[in-house]
């Protein structure tokens, strides 16, 4: 078998993203997909094109040489060529699934569990205050079957330029932090925690950018919730941070959504610098790297939450990575209902959830398909790029 032409797709997200969608083009008639998430689409969609050049004519199952090859000849490697290389390793073992009749997680040596906990983001919803809207919010993931959600303290929409007024327009890790600003994450989080009661679990992404010491006296006032982790407390350029936050709080910490590969992960994992790791498929390295990343992590008693605010294939692709480590904690999933149903338009058939799991799809490769009427309903779409 050989690779004979690769293709990228933009597909709106109806939020304010593409699903960056790749399809690899064999000569016995199998196709292999793919999704891939950033937020500078396409440049990355260019870096998926340049890859060409190596993997034309290539066998498509010799995918750990060809990762090898694609991240050495880089020379420049970074986020935006990884997340390049991680789409072509997941249209890979697409691929080799289809071709051998059989899910992912089967070559992988799974499933390792039969459903994967999965967990939503609350937006607020309704009227009210702030705190009451994302009760409302909470209430209405547990309503859809969720049993864990995850929440910003810092309000929503800080990051688009439209200021909440509860709380400064930007939080910095080097800025002044008022006591108003920890009492009113408090309020959110523990309206949070009274609308769902104590059984459902709660995250809670700090999305780097408090200091270690802001993050410290913030993390200490949310213990009372018993939160199954803080996420991103600190910005992640700094992994002594991260260890300094670990080392002070009981609520396990999590990070690492944006390194990619084991070498990004190293520092990290060696100063067990946190209690849970969330690798993204889509940037990481793909499904192989993901992998060794978690077995690092695995020696260090550190377990697995993947990334995943992504489409149907991302979504597909980690569930797979989840249905083959040991080491697992939880998957984002994005809960809102239009996420929700454009991902079940253009991802076929729809992943199934019960009881707050995802049910491990059957069907060779990924067993989720493009569909291909949907995809062109919703490509290339008008957006604005926005950062995070
Ligand atoms: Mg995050």
């Amino acid at each position: 078998m050989k690779i004979t032409s690769i293709k990228t797709h933009l597909c709106h997200n109806a939020g304010h993203r593409y699903w960056i969608f790749t399809e690899i083009h064999t000569d016995e008639g199998i196709t292999g997909v793919s999704e891939v998430g950033m937020n500078q689409e396409k440049t990355v969609a260019t870096a998926i094109g340049s890859l060409a050049e190596y993997l034309l004519g290539k066998d498509p199952t010799r995918i750990e040489e060809h990762f090898e090859k694609l991240y050495r000849t880089g020379y420049w490697v970074g986020t935006i060529r990884c997340t390049a290389i991680s789409a072509v390793e997941m249209a890979l073992w697409d691929i080799l699934g289809k071709s051998l009749g059989v899910p992912v997680y089967r070559l992988l040596g799974g499933p390792t569990r039969d459903q994967i906990a999965v967990y939503a983001h609350v937006v607020p919803e309704g009227e009210g205050t702030r705190s009451q809207k994302l009760a409302q919010g909470a209430k209405l993931m547990v309503e859809r079957g969720y049993r864990a959600v995850k929440m910003d303290p810092f309000g929503r929409d800080y990051r688009r330029g439209v200021s909440d007024p509860h709380f400064p327009p930007y939080i910095k890790e080097t800025e002044h932090f008022p006591n108003q600003v920890i009492d009113l994450a408090c309020q959110d989080v523990g309206a949070v925690r009274e609308a769902v009661g104590p059984n459902v679990d709660i995250m809670v992404d700090f999305h780097g950018k408090l200091s270690p010491a802001n993050a410290i006296r913030l993390g200490e006032t949310l213990e009372q919730f018993r939160l199954l982790f803080i996420e991103d407390p600190v910005p992640p350029e700094n992994v002594d941070g991260l260890v300094l936050v670990s080392r002070a709080l009981s609520t396990p910490v999590c990070a690492g959504e944006r390194l990619v590969t084991v070498y990004g992960f190293r520092e990290l994992l060696n100063k067990q610098a946190v209690a849970v790791i969330n690798p993204d498929v889509t940037n990481v390295g793909g499904i192989s790297e993901a992998r060794k990343v978690a077995a690092m992590a695995k020696a260090s008693y550190i377990t697995v939450a993947p990334h995943n605010p992504n489409g149907p294939l991302a979504t597909a692709a980690s569930v797979h990575l989840a249905a083959s480590i040991p080491n697992f904690l939880m998957l984002e999933r994005r809960g809102l209902i239009e996420d929700v149903a454009r991902a079940d338009e253009v991802g076929s058939p729809p992943l199934q959830m019960q009881d707050g799991k995802l049910l491990l799809p059957t069907g060779p490769g990924w067993g989720v398909e493009l569909n291909a009427e949907a995809l062109a309903r919703y490509a290339n779409q008008e957006f604005s790029s926005e950062p995070l």
